[in-house]
């Protein structure tokens, strides 16, 4: 089992979905669903309380409880992701394995395994 191009050796490949094999999809933890969102809102909120901070009298109460907020939903969905890992590790293992079909985004090179 490979993840690498056979060709170029990038390790930028893309699982082709077939009209005889499927790509099958990993499962996907709720808890990332709700991890990754969360931490770009956090960043966003950060960056505006710094630039308030910077150019203006400081961040508003409504943003800090905002950014607070946030920031404890991050935490809570990172324990869950924590918990929810090696699962999701064993999904993504059993796609790389069961998908056959691979393109890739270096050299365009497609091939089956
Ligand atoms: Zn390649």
């Amino acid at each position: 089992m490979q993840y690498r191009c056979p060709k170029c050796q990038s390790p930028k490949i893309l699982p082709v979905a077939d009209a005889q094999t499927p790509a099958v999809r990993p499962v996907v933890p709720k808890s990332l669903v709700v991890l990754i969102p969360a931490i770009f809102v956090l960043l966003l909120l950060v960056i505006i309380s710094i630039a308030l901070w910077l150019f203006g009298d400081g961040a508003g109460q409504t943003l800090q409880i905002a950014t607070v907020v946030v920031f404890l939903l991050c935490v809570v969905a990172g324990i869950f992701f924590w918990r929810d890992l090696p699962d999701f590790k064993i999904s993504m293992q059993s796609f790389m394995s069961a998908n056959k079909h691979w393109k890739c985004r270096e050299c365009q090179h497609d091939w089956h395994i």
